[in-house]
């Protein structure tokens, strides 16, 4: 059973949402790793799902380091996953 992917993720832009990502709370992102907050009303408004970063944060993380959070980076380096 494959679950169809067709929603954009709010922080990285990529189809990894199986629903829209305002009716899935605390779905990670498997690309940015963006975890989805719908409580937040604007993309200024620090996430407690991702430690208070706002999304546009976590985008311009994505940007440049291909992750929403670059303190990821570290734990995929020590458990072999991709950076
Ligand atoms: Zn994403």
């Amino acid at each position: 059973m494959t679950e169809k992917r067709m929603y954009n993720c709010p922080c990285c832009g990529n189809p990894t949402y199986p629903v829209p990502p305002k009716d899935d709370i605390g779905f990670i992102c498997d690309i940015c790793w963006w975890e989805n907050d719908t409580f937040i009303q604007s993309d200024d408004e620090p996430s407690d799902q991702n430690h208070g970063m706002t999304l546009n944060q976590a985008k311009d993380n994505y940007k440049k380091h291909g992750i929403s959070a670059p303190h990821l980076l570290k734990y995929w380096a020590e458990n072999g996953m991709k950076p």
